[in-house]
């Protein structure tokens, strides 16, 4: 970056006044801040990721911390007939993270639990570093049941869970002090996983108003079946005496402890993670006042080699201020054409490299990955596959590339996959159809950037935001989805994309046929015909997802917001 951009972001950066001792600890349960650490899952994860990075373009005093998950999520194989292994990730830790000496302790069911940690440091565009710290309970005093609880992120039972929680909670509190951090006086739970942290806290303080002033906490989960939550006996045995009864009578719902009411109960700010996802946690939690904050990727991570030096030709200084993609409206369409096909190159020949399946650089491309659970409904797509051949048969040839993970217990998540392979082998002769397996970040770059449309079918209202969309619009690449999470604030039609079914219903829930049938319909003819017959105004499509989307849905503009609206007042 030159000189002139160096100082233009000094003056411009209204947080860069606030550097100083970290005031802020941010607690996720996963953070997938690069992609050979495979600390993550998915969405959460991955936001946790990007809220770091941008907090360090922005000069925001943040220190993050997680669980060290050693094992990973876990290694993806599938078989021919699309069923899925889990294997645990095998992951060099020192390779990456640096060993601390500092150690915290912790009690679970009255057993001493030794905890130390593992630095990362991620550096920003002005050089202003993050530090994340990766909990390990891998000790030799440890108990060896101890000595398993940092390995596998969402793994295990219930009680493993728990245990889990304690570490990252309790354990994250008690180690960002003997790390020395005596400034933080804001404490966000990123996901209800942390809430326990607010018993530590409560400890130090005995007053909740107290411990409130320095708690914020973001929701994820638009479900009540999605909470964490612990039955309440159990609950007392593992953690002991820092759950007092009066605060148990205060949170505990459906006769258990919840850890999202835990959150609630003790934080000043909270917000859902899109407009309308704030309202649904407004009706679920009516007893507090809920904000919201729409979620962003971190733009210079999600831009794609070819369009980042587009970018840098055309836009320079969008690395630091997203918000100035919006001048994308004056880069040439061919030039936006050109970057678009090496993308979708880099992907395509990915998958024929890998899968032998010879896909082709001009075929309309649609790309769908995600973690494959039932209401993300990664079958709708191909639910009629005669519809869909029909519409390759008039319109034009059509490609698709399917990713994604299904949790170990997810059987019908399972079944999708199962589904999705049984289809590619009984249409081959007319639609292509991959699989990619082990989808992760680096996967997730290349297939955001590389196809022609990005395709997102949740079932309403229960996405709450959303992000790979958005990952998708820094590429250029429209989405064609639902009208929840996100989406509902990001899709101008024809303009930046496309919907799927109706924008508001009397239930207001999604119904399949209805959705299914839009979705044919649009594709066959609005979609497809413009990418084939209309490329000049396709293209036009292209960049208003550029220059509309990117410029606001990234984490620079949400980290601004989590300052002004969470962080300091
Ligand atoms: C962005 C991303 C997600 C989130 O995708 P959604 O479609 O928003 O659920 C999940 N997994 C990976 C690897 C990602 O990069």
């Amino acid at each position: 970056m030159n000189e002139v951009c160096k100082n233009y972001d000094k003056v411009k950066n209204p947080i860069s006044k606030l550097q100083g001792k970290p005031k802020i600890a941010y607690f996720s349960m996963e953070i997938g801040i690069d992609e050979h650490i495979p600390t993550y899952s998915g969405g959460l994860g991955i936001l946790a990721g990007d809220t770091i990075k941008s907090c360090a373009d922005l000069n925001v005093p943040l220190v993050g911390i997680t669980l060290l998950s050693e094992k990973g999520y876990f290694y993806q194989k599938l078989d021919k007939e699309g069923n899925q292994r889990e294997l645990p990730i095998n992951f060099s830790v020192s390779n990456f993270l640096k060993l601390l000496p500092t150690r915290t302790i912790i009690k679970i069911e009255d057993r001493d639990v030794f905890l130390r940690s593992w630095l990362y440091q991620y550096r920003g565009i002005n050089g202003y570093l993050i530090p994340v710290f990766f909990l390990d309970s891998n000790i030799n005093e440890n108990d060896s049941r101890d000595r398993n609880l940092t390995k596998y992120l969402y793994g295990g039972d219930n009680k493993y869970r728990l245990a889990q929680e304690i570490i990252l909670g309790i354990g994250g509190v008690r180690m960002l002090k003997n790390l020395g951090y005596t400034t933080i006086d804001k404490y966000h739970m990123n996901e209800g996983h942390a809430a326990l942290g607010t018993l530590e806290l409560y400890k130090e303080f005995n007053n909740v108003e107290k411990v409130r002033e320095q708690c914020v906490f973001t929701t994820h989960t638009p479900v009540a079946a999605g909470h964490d939550q612990f039955d309440i006996l159990e609950a007392k045995h593992m953690i002991g005496d820092l759950l007092p009864e009066s605060i148990i009578e205060e949170i505990k719902f459906e006769d258990k402890l919840n850890m999202t009411r835990l959150a609630l109960f003790f934080s000043h700010y909270i917000n859902g993670v899109a407009k309308k996802h704030k309202e649904i946690s407004q009706q679920m939690f009516p007893g507090y006042s809920i904000q919201s904050i729409t979620n962003g990727v971190h733009a210079s991570t999600w831009v794609s080699k070819p369009f980042q030096n587009l970018f840098d030709e055309h836009i320079s200084g969008w690395h630091s201020d997203p918000y100035m993609l919006r001048s994308a409206f004056s880069i040439n369409k061919n030039e936006i054409w050109k970057k678009h096909l090496d993308a979708k190159k880099i992907l395509i020949d990915f998958v024929n490299d890998r899968y032998n399946v010879g896909m082709n650089y001009n075929d309309f491309t649609i790309g769908f990955a995600r973690r494959q659970t039932e209401y993300k409904r990664p079958e709708l797509l191909i639910s009629d596959p005669e519809r869909l051949k029909e519409i390759a048969k008039n319109v034009g040839p059509i490609q698709i590339i399917y990713s994604g993970k299904a949790h170990p217990n997810d059987e019908t998540g399972k079944k999708s996959i199962k589904k999705i392979f049984d289809t590619m082998k009984s249409i081959n002769d007319s639609i292509k159809i991959t699989f990619i397996h082990n989808y992760n970040m680096t996967i997730g770059k290349i297939i955001t950037a590389g196809v022609d449309l990005w395709l997102n079918t949740p079932r309403r209202p229960m996405e709450a935001s959303g992000t790979s969309g958005m990952k998708a619009a820094h590429n250029g690449v429209p989405q064609f989805g639902t009208l929840d999470g996100w989406w509902i604030e990001g899709c101008i039609e024809n303009i930046t994309g496309w919907s799927i079914g109706p924008e508001k219903t009397e239930d207001d829930k999604s119904d399949d046929e209805i959705d299914k049938n839009d979705l044919y319909n649009k594709l066959e003819t609005w979609i497809i015909p413009k990418f084939y017959n209309d490329r000049d105004n396709w293209i036009r499509t292209m960049r208003s997802c550029i220059a509309i989307n990117a410029s606001f849905f990234n984490t620079n503009r949400m980290v601004q917001q989590y300052v002004l609206n969470a962080y300091f007042i």
